[in-house]
């Protein structure tokens, strides 16, 4: 065998194989969702995975994009802020997440100019290819490099093949897969649509994005077709002769009845993880996927359905608060039950005027994480609502921020009470930042990013819902509550049952005599899977089975 030299890291990485997802035809075929499928069937073969998302766009980061745009933005431990997929990839695996699991076009742009300025490249004329593309590439390898178990890396790029910004990205899985022939797959996500009018299932769409992918010197190892239901052998033997892939290779996705987690199963029973291990010479194991199996049971048979109201701003755009959804949709699998989101936007509420006239009816309510003064008030009617019907109410980092102003306002009578978000004069700054709280003006502005540790206080309702003492949750904000006023809050019959390790900033609140009011500065709903849903979204909807 050649041995490695210093450098030569294909050499050093060989025992690492990649799966490079690309998506033709039509953006939102699911790519994200698929890649975190397929990382469920390899890691149920017994492989260690990691999974990257290579974004096309400019912008640097989502962090600074409208959730009508771009939908959530997904926060990692590390506090990066991420692409919404990446919560896809939390939820189906256990691959590492971190700051290095996603990649903008913005990002990789900024670090060959910021080289370009420091000289790095010694006079060369800098060009996408290599330069650019060297980026890519060492984006990819730094991936393969985090964890020493990593065995498989799945790289989902961006975008649709033949958008002018994902060519230097596609140029670049051409030249790894030149550099590691025996290490490397393609897989195309295509768009296999029905026409009503002509009865028939088009082929063409899927042809044409394979004949695109060729012009780039990328040939698909296999073709997971997008469909509303399977397609026929006839079909599968159409695509396989025109985009010269195996008929095996050809494998269905289509859109599923109940939930995405049948997603892995409905692979896997076409063998698409049996031919993934064989292309790439996998050591693995005979799949074992009862525990989704066992899910998925439970997801077809549930005992009874409960109903969350999520009073939010951004309702209308269905991926906004994705993770949100799932985690209760853990929760509810958890209890056995079917989960009913009713969406109601905050404006309409205080438009509305009677609260109970345009909310009521759930058993209980979410109110999610949120920017700006917009909607505002409409989420303090809720939790005002919540806490003196006795509804169960669960906030989520605004939403615990609206339930403490709700309460300065209505129970200690500080009717001008606000976050300094939205009225910086407020007489009564019950949620604000921490630098104005200490009279340091120049130190705001910056937002509290990833993984901090939570101290709970026994006997609470989030200690109970641990079990333990000490937690760790994500953040993205930077109000928090203001401990001047804790004393009075604490009289009147707030707890607060998480602060951060040295006492200083209050993460938990919840309101003592209520059956569930409870608000968190964090944001849990980025720590739920399937299979290990999160405590607190576990026990809230536990409560409302139960009422
Ligand atoms: N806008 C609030 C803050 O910055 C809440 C942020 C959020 O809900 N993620 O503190």
């Amino acid at each position: 065998m050649e041995k490695p030299q210093q450098g030569d890291c294909h050499l050093l990485t060989s025992r690492v194989k990649y799966i490079f997802v690309t998506g033709g035809v039509v953006s939102s075929l699911g790519k994200g969702l698929t890649s975190a499928a397929i990382g469920t069937l390899l890691e149920c073969r017994g492989q260690h995975i990691a999974i990257l998302k290579l974004d096309p766009y400019l912008n640097v980061d989502p962090g600074t994009m409208n959730p009508f745009q771009h939908g959530e933005v997904y926060v990692t431990d590390d506090g990066a802020e991420t692409d919404l997929d990446l919560g896809h990839y939390y939820r189906f695996t256990h691959t590492p997440l971190s700051r290095a699991s996603n990649a903008t076009s913005g990002q990789i742009y900024d670090t060959v100019i910021k080289k370009e300025r420091r000289g790095d490249y010694l006079g060369k004329t800098v060009q996408v290819i290599p330069h650019v593309t060297d980026e890519i590439k060492a984006k990819i390898l730094a991936v393969s490099r985090q964890d020493p178990k990593t065995q498989v890396v799945i790289v989902e790029i961006g975008g649709t093949v033949g958008d002018i910004e994902s060519l230097p990205f596609l140029e670049a899985i051409r030249q790894f897969r030149y550099e590691r022939p025996k290490d490397c797959i393609n897989i195309h996500l295509t768009y296999v649509p029905y026409l009503k009018a002509a009865g028939e299932v088009k082929t063409k769409p899927t042809q044409h994005s394979v004949q695109v992918l060729r012009e780039i010197g990328i040939m698909p190892d296999i073709i997971l077709c997008r469909c509303e239901n399977a397609l026929s052998d006839e079909l599968k033997a159409k695509i396989s002769l025109f985009c010269s892939v195996p008929v095996d290779a050809v494998i269905d996705e289509k859109d599923v009845a109940t939930s995405i987690y049948e997603v892995p199963l409905d692979l896997h029973r076409q063998g698409l993880d049996a031919k993934i291990c064989k292309m790439l010479e996998l050591d693995a194991k005979k799949a074992d996927l009862s525990e989704w199996e066992k899910m998925l049971q439970v997801i077809l048979h549930p005992k009874a359905t409960i109903t969350v109201g999520i009073v939010g701003k951004y309702m209308e755009h269905q991926d906004a608060y994705k993770s949100v959804f799932e985690a209760l949709h853990h929760a509810a699998i958890a209890a056995g039950v079917h989960l009913k989101i009713r969406k109601f936007e905050s404006d309409r509420i205080v438009e509305n005027g009677d609260v109970e006239k345009a909310i009521g009816g759930c058993d209980g309510y979410l109110v999610p994480g949120g920017f700006g003064e917009r909607g505002w008030e409409g989420k303090v009617l809720t939790a005002k609502y919540c806490r003196e019907k006795k509804i169960p109410y669960f906030g989520l980092c605004l939403g615990m921020q609206v339930m403490i102003v709700e309460f300065a306002r209505h129970v200690l009578h500080l009717n001008d009470s606000h976050s300094t978000e939205v009225n910086p004069n407020t007489t009564d700054p019950v949620i604000s930042m921490l630098s104005e709280q200490r009279g340091i003006k120049e130190l705001g502005g910056t937002m509290r990013l990833g993984s901090y540790p939570c101290a709970l206080k026994p006997n609470t309702l989030a200690y109970n819902c641990y079990g333990k003492g000490l937690i760790h949750e994500r953040h993205r904000h930077r109000y928090e509550f203001n401990n001047t006023y804790k004393d009075a809050f604490e009289k009147a019959g707030m707890v607060f049952s998480g602060t951060m390790e040295d006492g200083l900033l209050c993460e938990i609140s919840e309101i003592a005599g209520h059956p569930w009011m409870l608000g968190v500065q964090f944001h849990p709903e980025f720590k739920s899977k399937p299979l290990e849903p999160h405590p607190l979204f576990r026990d809230f909807i536990q409560t409302l089975v139960k009422a």
